[in-house]
């Protein structure tokens, strides 16, 4: 609407108005509004006749005024008029605003088949226009309708379409045009693709003449039996005719009554293409679509006060502000507890970092706290390091008892939430690897209902104390287990203690050993004072057990001397060297002497040989190697048997020893050969003389195997010193190259090398 015309409707309305009013109390007329819902001529020619009608019936004048819906609100609000006749939608909305009764009565119109007193929408396209079949073809066409509140000729169709999903006030371009005539010529000019008209427009205009019914199609017919007219929605009540409630209700009554009497053949109801009145229709079916279209009076939402809410509302409202208040209340003491927490952790923190011993605190199983005692003594550089830790993190895979160190720092922590306080010594892995024991001491700060208890962590460090002890349980081990005899003295050499093999050695009990001075070689205390100047003392000597039998003991005496190099003990270690000796004795023995007479064997031979040469160039005396070799022994052996040849070898042996002097010595070589060596001769005679015992005593019978045996032997002699230097090896091949002439010459006889023959070979 342009700003002019606008004006002018102003102008008009006010006009009008005042016309109204003039004539209204001018005489005593009834004002009946009617709704143009078609040119004004039009419809005053169609209803001038039944408001003259009427006004004959009640014998007052009734003015005809046709008025837009907008027109007639503006009456209505100014109570301009005593009746009005309008759509159904406009009634419920002039309903909703006023205090109305209900309709007097509901139109029945007349049709060109029969008569009702419904009315629809029809959806018309031009005549020869094929492009539209189905209300969905109009989803984005261009409409013409003649007004927003018009119910045939708008409200109608849009329910159908809302109905079919379709909200064509979205989708399609509607034209409003202000009446229905307007709409069927926009259609029938082609300015539009579709128009909406209501029921009956089309009958009417074919019968005005000014339509032929070929020049529209009306889409979505519907067949409703008797219903008149083409339609293309469902049906609604016709116009319902309505008395203001300040109308005197008996010209209210009367006027009903004049209406229901109208005959359908009366000009006034011919004229209006009326066919009469019925009792008023119920208006609900078009109170529905007004509210499913939310058109007026359904288009705002109903203002609801706070009061109101609060009053239907008001338990709900109630539970949810004490909610509210009480998720508030626990809020707060949330707040002021996690403050006071937050406070408290602080303190604990400060604590703990200026307490001088290592201490850390845990939580959830980590330490969240660790003082620079706590760093150090672990090997970290940073709290952050240590932080992503717990007790297992620190500790190696098993502690001393072999229980995995994460399951027991578990139960552990479990124990001191439990109970409060655990102590314990625990093995500890440093961040170098290198292994640590602490004395482990755990209290619990806080309840479990603070949530979050904490766990307060000290250490102190034992290693050099768990080291030690394993070292004496080392040491302990030994002492108990060596099979040394092992004792501890005083700095007198008082027993203080002895293990179990001193007791095995020596047969002497603990009870008689401990506080007794031990025993030493003769020298004892010369023994410790040696020890305790060079530190030990190492020495062999005999010694006799409890029960008196004697043995060899081999003893290490060890000062032990403390920090400040005071002596504090001797330690002794000794062991039984009897058998050792006795083997040693043995081997000696079989090294030096002939197994089967028990004489000096060749090596001895040699050795005496060496002394007594050296003694004889020393003293000035001589000496004599006798080289002896039994004559025909070996047939001894073969009559009589081996074991009898060793008989004679040995008894012939001691014949031989006993023969000579104490001095000199009887050697066999081996088989039936023997060496004497004849020391200090002073002259010949003596020398024959041994050399003379020596053949007797060979010679004599000897009973072997019970038989007397006979044997005689050879014997060369070398003397020394002789014209020759000679070594003692030389002097013993010498002698046996003159046994070898004394054999030739005829045996049983001795023979003194021929460098020694002739002049006087024993003198020195
Ligand atoms: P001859 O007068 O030339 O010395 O003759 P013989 O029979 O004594 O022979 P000879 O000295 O050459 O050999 C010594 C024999 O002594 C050879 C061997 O059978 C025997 N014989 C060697 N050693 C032993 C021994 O240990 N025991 C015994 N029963 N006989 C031995
Ligand atoms: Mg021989």
């Amino acid at each position: 609407m342009t700003p002019r015309t606008a004006r002018f409707r102003c102008l008009a309305l006010a006009l009008l108005f005042g016309l109204l009013a003039t004539e209204a109390l001018a005489a005593q007329a009834l004002n009946l509004g009617i709704f143009a819902y078609r040119p004004t001529q039009v419809l005053e020619s169609r209803f001038q006749p039944l408001a003259d009608y009427l006004g004959a019936q009640l014998g007052v004048e009734v003015r005809l005024h046709i008025l837009t819906q907008e027109q007639m609100n503006e009456a209505l609000a100014r109570n301009q008029l005593d009746l009005f006749f309008t759509n159904p939608s406009h009634f419920l909305m002039i309903r909703s605003e006023r205090s109305l009764g209900g309709a007097i009565a509901t139109l029945i119109r007349r049709g060109p088949t029969a008569n009702t007193s419904s009315l629809g929408g029809v959806i018309l396209v031009r005549g020869g226009d094929s492009r539209y079949d189905s209300l969905s073809d109009l989803r984005n066409a261009t409409i013409a309708v003649p007004g927003p509140y018009f119910l045939g000729g708008f409200q109608t169709q849009l329910f159908e379409f809302r109905e079919i999903g379709i909200d064509l006030q979205r989708t399609a371009r509607l034209r409003v045009l202000g009446s229905h005539d307007r709409v069927v010529r926009a259609v029938l000019e082609g300015d539009v693709n579709a128009g909406f008209v209501r029921t009956g427009i089309i009958e009417q205009l074919v019968e005005e003449g000014r339509l032929q019914r070929d020049d529209v199609r009306v889409l979505h017919p519907q067949e409703l039996g008797e219903f008149p007219f083409v339609v293309s929605t469902r049906l609604y009540p016709e116009w319902p005719f309505v008395a203001l409630p300040h109308v005197d209700q008996k010209l209210v009554r009367r006027l009903a009554s004049s209406l229901f009497a109208l005959a359908e053949d009366h000009p006034a109801a011919r004229a209006g293409d009326i066919a009469g009145f019925a009792p008023p229709a119920d208006y609900q079916s078009v109170e529905l679509l007004a509210r499913s279209l939310r058109v007026p009076p359904y288009d705002r939402v109903p203002a609801v006060t706070w009061l109101d809410v609060l009053q239907q509302y008001r338990y709900w409202i109630f539970a949810v502000v004490l909610l509210i208040s009480l998720l508030a209340l626990t809020a707060i003491w949330l707040w002021r507890q996690r403050k006071r927490l937050v406070r408290e952790q602080r303190r604990l923190s400060a604590m703990v970092e200026t307490w001088p011993e290592p201490m850390l605190i845990i939580r959830r199983g980590l330490f969240v706290e660790a003082n620079s005692a706590a760093l150090q003594l672990l090997g970290y550089h940073r709290r952050e390091s240590l932080a992503v830790q717990g007790l297992a993190g620190v500790s190696p895979p098993f502690q001393p008892d072999g229980e995995p160190s994460l399951e027991k720092s578990r139960a552990l922590l479990q124990a001191v939430m439990d109970q409060g306080v655990q102590a314990c010594e625990w093995r500890c892995l440093r961040n170098d690897a290198s292994e640590l024991y602490v004395d482990l001491t755990l209290a619990r700060i806080g309840q479990h209902d603070d949530g979050e208890p904490a766990i307060l962590c000290a250490l102190h460090d034992i290693t050099r104390r768990k080291r030690a002890e394993a070292q004496q349980r080392l040491a302990a081990s030994v002492f108990s287990h060596a099979r040394e005899g092992i004792f501890i003295t005083d700095v007198e050499g008082r027993v203080i203690d002895i293990n179990d093999a001193y007791q095995v050695i020596t047969g002497y009990n603990r009870n008689q050993s401990i506080g007794s001075l031990v025993e030493l070689p003769d020298e004892g205390v010369s023994v410790l004072m040696y020890a305790r100047t060079h530190g030990r003392w190492v020495g062999e000597f005999r010694s006799r057990r409890q029960d008196g039998e004697a043995y060899i003991k081999a003893l290490t005496i060890t000062a032990v001397r403390d920090d400040r190099q005071r002596l504090t003990h001797f330690v002794g270690i000794f062991s039984d060297i009897t058998r050792l000796r006795e083997q040693e004795n043995r081997l000696t023995r079989m090294a030096h002497y002939d197994a089967l007479t028990g004489l000096p064997n060749r090596v001895l031979l040699a050795d005496r040989m060496q002394q007594a040469m050296a003694q004889a160039r020393r003293q000035g005396y001589r000496l004599a190697v006798a080289y002896i070799d039994l004559d025909k022994f070996k047939p001894v052996n073969d009559a009589f048997g081996h074991e009898a040849g060793d008989e004679l070898l040995v008894t012939l042996a001691g014949r031989m020893r006993t023969a000579l002097r104490e001095q000199d010595t009887v050697a066999r070589l081996g088989g039936d050969e023997f060496v004497a060596l004849l020391v200090d001769i002073p002259d010949r005679a003596l020398g024959e003389t041994l050399l003379q015992r020596l053949l007797t005593v060979i010679g004599e019978p000897v009973w072997v195997a019970g038989h007397s045996v006979q044997v005689s032997a050879s014997i060369g002699v070398a003397l020394y010193p002789g014209r020759q230097e000679l070594d003692g090896d030389q002097l013993l091949r010498e002698a046996d190259q003159a046994m070898y002439h004394a054999k030739q010459l005829g045996r049983n006889r001795y023979w003194i090398t021929a460098s020694d023959q002739g002049g006087d070979a024993w003198s020195p």
